[in-house]
């Protein structure tokens, strides 16, 4: 049994930045997700995909040991998104969302994967990502994405999932619109009353900023060259960061919100550390390239890069050493 079940989109891109354009690549949040995760645990992704959908792509997720028995393959086309960005990387436009097998998309867990004690819920329709968390055992940790897409078109549908998770990870500009609040401390306080234990927001190239019951922190971005391409980078921080908190679980309650535990800040902040450092490989390629390159051993000279930027003490990720 897999650690992490992720419930996301797994899709075909075609996107336009200052460095360059690509059509239809390998994308999706489940993509960016699992791909990142799995250098701390074993992750199994439940999806949809086309008829169109090429062999080769769903064997770059395999050849990273991703568990695709749960990705499902139905008649219609694979979900796609174009975007634009802005010339500083910083603003993007949506100029298509197609949705195509994911209208239909009933996911149906195996009786293994139920018990998996971490669960992603991938930025995709609210009430699929309610149904995957109600099939499931309940798990150890519920984390959870979304995006203005379903913040503004699926609000009552967000409202329900939202009561039931633990962790919420949003970039800033989510933030605000899920809350109502341009102010970001506002925005966290009323996020955090509509039911996540913590609350991560994105800043892109200026870091995150962790909000849970009783404390604040941020943690920084790597400041990096050769940053071609943002798109999934909100996907692979989730990645490093359920997959390290994954990794660094212990029996007890302290990485657990609803039972009376609590969301431990030392490990949060390692995990969002781990995130920082997974998002970094995948804003330096197109698509799944920049993560696709980084090894074990790049990723732990990068968590010491971080520590030593943000004036933390180093610590060792808890990477699995397999690859
Ligand atoms: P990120 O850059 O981390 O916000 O994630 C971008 C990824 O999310 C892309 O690879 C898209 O395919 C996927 N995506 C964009 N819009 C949606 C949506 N409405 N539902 C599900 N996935 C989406």
């Amino acid at each position: 049994m897999s650690r992490i079940l992720a419930v996301g989109s797994v899709a075909y891109d075609s996107v336009e930045t200052p460095f360059g354009a690509r059509k239809e690549i390998l994308a999706g949040s489940a993509t960016y997700f699992s791909l990142a995760a799995s250098h701390f645990v074993p992750v199994a992704v439940v999806a949809a995909v086309g008829d169109d959908f090429k062999a080769s792509d769903l064997d770059v997720l395999a050849s990273r040991g991703v568990d695709l028995s749960g990705v499902q393959r139905l008649a219609g086309r694979t979900f796609r998104w174009a975007a634009r960005y802005s010339d500083d990387l910083n603003d993007r436009t949506t100029l298509s969302t197609e949705l195509g097998v994911f209208a239909e998309f009933k996911p149906s867990i195996a009786a293994a994967q139920r018990q998996s004690p971490y669960l992603f819920l991938g930025n995709i329709d609210p009430d699929l990502q309610r149904g995957v968390f109600e099939e499931m055992e309940p798990p150890r940790l519920v984390a959870c994405d979304t995006m203005n897409f379903w913040i503004e078109g699926r609000r009552a549908a967000l409202d329900l999932t939202l009561a039931v998770i633990d962790l919420l990870v949003i970039n800033d500009a989510e933030a605000r619109l899920l809350s109502g609040e341009s102010n970001l401390a506002s925005a966290a306080r009323k996020i955090l009353s509509m039911g996540p234990k913590a609350l991560i927001v994105k800043r892109g190239e200026y870091g995150a900023a962790v909000f849970g019951s009783g404390f604040v922190f941020f943690v920084p971005a790597l400041i990096l060259e050769g940053v071609v391409d943002p798109t999934g980078a909100g996907d692979s921080f989730a990645g490093g960061l359920v997959g390290c908190l994954a990794a660094l679980d212990r029996p007890g309650p302290e990485i657990r919100g609803k039972d009376g535990g609590w969301i431990e800040e030392a490990a949060l902040r390692t995990a969002v550390g781990a995130g920082t450092v997974m998002a970094s490989f995948t804003v330096q390629g197109f698509g799944v390239e920049g993560l696709l390159a980084a090894s074990a051993e790049a990723i732990e000279k990068r968590q010491g890069d971080l520590a030593r930027m943000a004036g933390w003490t180093p610590t060792r990720l808890p990477l699995r050493r397999q690859r």
